[in-house]
C-alpha cells in the first residue's frame, strides 16, 4: 500500500475536485436554463479551494486560520450540493441557510477549546455536512416518482457520504483524542472525498440530462398549442395500444375530429382566435375522454381520440359528447362552433392504426357531406389505404348526432 503524507493527498484530492469543478462549469456553460449544473461546480470549486488551504496548516501560525477558513469552504461546499438539488426541484437557494453551516463554524472557531480539540472539530463538521447531505437528499427525494433510474444512483451517492461521515462521528465519539491527521483515516477521508467527488458529478450529470431528455422528448411527442399528444405520439403509442388490445381480445375505437368551417374562424376572427379555438376544443376533448384514452392533434383542426375498451355504441356516446360540449363552450367572441366526427372501431374495422384511420376518415369525410356538425360510423368498409380517398361512398351505417 502506498504510505501518502497528507500534503500530497490533498494536493491530489484539490487537484480532482478542481478538476471535475471546471468540467462542471463547462457542462453548464453548454447547456440552458439549468443552474444545477452551476451550483454543483461551485460545490466542487470551493470544496478544492477548501483542500487547496489546508495544505498551507503546516506553515508556522497558520494553523488555526488554515482550519477555520478551509473548513468554512468545505461546509459551504456541501451547502451548495444542497442549493444546487433544491434549485434542481424548482425550488429557492435560499443564502441564509446556505451560509450558516459556515457561520456556525466561525463562531467556534473563536473558541479556544474547540480549537484546541480535532475530535469536536471532526464532530462539528461531520455534523454539519451531514446536516446539508440530509436536506440535499430530502429535496430530491420526491423526484424518484418521476425518474427512478436517474434519481436513486444520486441518492445513493449522497446517503453514503453522509454514512461515511456518520462514521468518523462514531469513530471520534468512541475514541477519545483520536487524531484523524493519522494515517490510515486521514487517507481513508481523502480516498472517500475523491470517490464522492466524482460519483457525485457523474450522478448530477444524469440526474439533469435525463431531465433534459425527458423534455425534448416530451417537446418532440406533444403539440405546443394545445398541449395533447401529436401525430408521432399516436402512432408511437396508438399502434403499441392496439397491437395489446388484439393479443387481448378487446375492442378499441378510434375517433377522427375536424372542427367545422375553421378557416372561415381564422379569417373573420384572425389567427389567433382560430388558435384559441383549437386550444378549447382540446380542453374540451380532455373532460369528456377517460384517463386512459389517448388524445392526440394530429393536423391543423384535426384531433383524434383512440379509446381502449369502447364499442359501437358507447363511441357514438362518446363522440355526441364531445359535439355537444363544444357547441356549448361557443360565445360571442368565439361564434357558433362545430365538429365532425367519423368513427371507426377495432371490433368492426380490424386492429390496425392505419387502417382505423382510413376507416374514421372516410366516415368523418361523410358527416363532412351530410351537412356537418354530426357523428357517422364506420360500416367496416376498408377503404383502400394507399389512396385513402376522401370522396363520399355509399350509405353507411350511420347516426346522426
Ligand atoms: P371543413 O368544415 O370542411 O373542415 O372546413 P375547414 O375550414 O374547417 O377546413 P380547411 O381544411 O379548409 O381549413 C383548415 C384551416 O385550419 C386552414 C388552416 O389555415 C387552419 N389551421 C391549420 N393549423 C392552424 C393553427 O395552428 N392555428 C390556426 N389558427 N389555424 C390553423
Ligand atoms: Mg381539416
Ligand atoms: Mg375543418
Amino acid at each position: 500500500m502506498l504510505n501518502l503524507d497528507a500534503r500530497t493527498l490533498l494536493i491530489v484530492e484539490s487537484f480532482v475536485l478542481f478538476l471535475m469543478g471546471g468540467l462542471m462549469l463547462l457542462a453548464a456553460l453548454q447547456g440552458r436554463r439549468d443552474r444545477t449544473l452551476l451550483w454543483m461546480s461551485g460545490a466542487l470549486l470551493i470544496g478544492g479551494a477548501g483542500f487547496v488551504i489546508s495544505i498551507a496548516r503546516g506553515v508556522p501560525g497558520w494553523r488555526d486560520p488554515v482550519i477555520m477558513v478551509s473548513n468554512m469552504l468545505l461546509i459551504t461546499g456541501h451547502a451548495c450540493v444542497w442549493a444546487g438539488l433544491r434549485v434542481y426541484v424548482g425550488r429557492a437557494a435560499r443564502g441564509r441557510v446556505l451560509l450558516a453551516g459556515a457561520a456556525v463554524w466561525f463562531m467556534l472557531c473563536l473558541w479556544p477549546w474547540f480549537m484546541a480539540s480535532d475530535a469536536a472539530r471532526l464532530l462539528v463538521f461531520s455534523l454539519l455536512s451531514i446536516g446539508y447531505l440530509v436536506a440535499a437528499g430530502r429535496a430530491l427525494w420526491p423526484e424518484r416518482r418521476e425518474d427512478a433510474g436517474s434519481v436513486l444512483p444520486l441518492l445513493i451517492v449522497l446517503a453514503a457520504h453522509g454514512l461515511f461521515y456518520f462514521y468518523r462521528v462514531v469513530a471520534a465519539v468512541r475514541v477519545p483524542g483520536m487524531s484523524w491527521l493519522l494515517w490510515p483515516d486521514f487517507t481513508v477521508t481523502i480516498l472517500e472525498g475523491i470517490l464522492f467527488s466524482i460519483s457525485l458529478s457523474f450522478g448530477v450529470l444524469i440526474l439533469v440530462r435525463a431531465r433534459e431528455e425527458r423534455r425534448y422528448r416530451h417537446a418532440a411527442l406533444h403539440d405546443a398549442l394545445t398541449r395533447l399528444p401529436n401525430r408521432r405520439a399516436l402512432f408511437e403509442q396508438g399502434a403499441e395500444a392496439l397491437a395489446r388490445a388484439r393479443r387481448e381480445s378487446r375492442d378499441m375505437t378510434l375517433l377522427m375530429c375536424d372542427l367545422d368551417w375553421f378557416k372561415r374562424i381564422n379569417d373573420e376572427r384572425g389567427h389567433d382566435a382560430g388558435d384559441r379555438v383549437l386550444a378549447l376544443f382540446a380542453d374540451v376533448l380532455r373532460a369528456r375522454v377517460r384517463a386512459g384514452d389517448l388524445c392526440a392533434r394530429i393536423g391543423g383542426e384535426e384531433f383524434v381520440v383512440l379509446a381502449p375498451n369502447l364499442g359501437p355504441l358507447s363511441a357514438l356516446d362518446l363522440a355526441d359528447r364531445i359535439r355537444r360540449g363544444l357547441a356549448e363552450r361557443a360565445s360571442r367572441t368565439t361564434g357558433r362552433l362545430s365538429v365532425s366526427i367519423g368513427i371507426a372501431c377495432a371490433s368492426v374495422d380490424g386492429h390496425d392504426l392505419d387502417r382505423l384511420l382510413a376507416c374514421a376518415d372516410r366516415a368523418l369525410y361523410e358527416a363532412k357531406a351530410s351537412g356537418r356538425d354530426c357523428v357517422r360510423q364506420s360500416a367496416g368498409r376498408v377503404p383502400a389505404l394507399a389512396a385513402r380517398p376522401r370522396a363520399a361512398g355509399a350509405a353507411s351505417s350511420s347516426v346522426e348526432a
